[in-house]
């Protein structure tokens, strides 16, 4: 008999690692679910994925798949094809699927093709450009989706827009939670500013990762040029996604100039460590642009829009593009370490058990 309490969750992507880390251990300590973590292999460098399962003792996934084509397509078709392969043996009572990526994608359609609910997490995001691969990616999740688990009331507003108004939740964000979860613990661990030789405020951290930032050589070339210019001020850390480090290689763009400090990605605990402590934020990164604000530190977005628009609205944000911040505020909307809570309560509430 299929059993509603059993959940198949699919990550595939750092920033899934992160918010499966706040999650799962609420699930786990439900009691009244059992998780299943699927694993589609997007992310597979010791320090784009195993590390986030070590240091964060996140539960190894039961299904961990090898999915690396270069090209999208046919990543996603070898991912929905995985994936319904472990939905077929599990038969699971609901599908999770987390913010916008690939492994979001295939998960939302291997769910939808096999009939079976899908809970979205981080539901209702929009940037209003579907040149970028996450927006197609997060509108398809969002319309195939059975409930629509947002983290701001603006996500709830966007969803309405197009008509999605049923089972829609605003619980606040789990990356919330994850900065709760790991702050003490990476304030006692971490050695990266001592390894650094970085003084608490004294430094700006910058990361580069989207497809439409490292694909185009002349934005990147300004993006270097940009975080250069901040480093004139203060050290900048700038741990290294893989796909800038291959861009900036093929376009001939050295991203390391005086005071740009470029290291290989590091774990959650060193980064939260490092963002605690940071004087700027420069990313195009959506986790930090939040963490940016959880930590209370400032932040420029290195991007021409941002689905975050409350992390603007309230001043602790601004688009590289515009030189000034607003009058800051907080932001009731993300929520107080309590959206994994929420979220297994509307799980609970949600997911019909079935009759003895
Ligand atoms: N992160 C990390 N190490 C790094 C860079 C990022 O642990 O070197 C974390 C960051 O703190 C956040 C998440 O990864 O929790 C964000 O992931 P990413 O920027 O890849 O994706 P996005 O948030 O843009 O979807």
């Amino acid at each position: 008999m299929v059993q509603p309490s059993k959940l198949v969750t699919i990550v595939g992507a750092r920033p899934q690692f992160i918010k499966a880390f706040a999650l799962s251990r609420a699930l786990a300590e439900a009691a009244d679910f059992e998780e299943i973590l699927v694993h589609t292999g997007q992310h597979f460098d010791a320090n784009m994925s195993t590390v986030f399962f070590e240091e964060l003792g996140i539960r190894r996934p039961k299904y961990h798949f090898d999915v690396q084509a270069s090209e999208p397509g046919a990543a996603v078709a070898q991912m929905i094809s995985a994936i319904e392969g472990a939905l077929q043996t599990e038969k699971p009572g609901a599908v999770i699927v987390y913010g916008d990526t690939n492994s979001t994608l295939a998960g939302a359609l291997a769910a939808a093709q096999a009939r079976i609910p899908l809970v979205h997490v981080e539901a209702g995001m929009r940037s209003f450009n579907r040149r970028m691969p996450e927006e197609v990616n997060r509108i398809v999740a969002d319309h195939l989706s059975d409930m629509h688990l947002c983290v701001t009331h603006s996500a709830a507003e966007n969803l309405a827009r197009e008509g999605i108004v049923r089972n829609v939740h605003v619980v606040g964000d789990l990356m919330q939670d994850a900065t709760h979860l790991a702050t003490e613990t990476a304030e006692r661990t971490s050695t990266i500013l001592k390894r650094l030789s970085l003084a608490q405020k004294g430094y700006g951290v910058a990361t580069v990762h989207r497809a439409g930032n490292t694909d185009d050589p002349n934005l990147l070339a300004g993006l270097f040029d940009f975080i250069a210019a901040e480093a004139q001020r203060r050290p900048i850390v700038f741990p290294i996604h893989p796909r800038t480090a291959r861009a900036a290689a093929e376009f001939g763009l050295d991203p390391c100039r005086m005071g740009v400090i470029v290291i290989e990605p590091v774990g959650y605990l060193d980064m939260c460590h490092l963002l605690h402590h940071a004087k700027i934020v420069l990313t195009d990164s959506g986790g930090l642009q939040k963490e940016a604000y959880f930590h209370r530190v400032p932040c420029v977005t290195l991007r021409d829009e941002t689905e975050w628009v409350e992390t603007i609205a309230c001043g602790w944000n601004r688009l590289w593009t515009v030189p000034d911040y607003r009058e800051r505020r907080e932001i009731a909307d993300f929520g107080q370490g309590d959206a994994a809570a929420k979220i297994v309560q509307c799980l609970r509430d949600g997911l019909q058990r079935p009759a003895n």
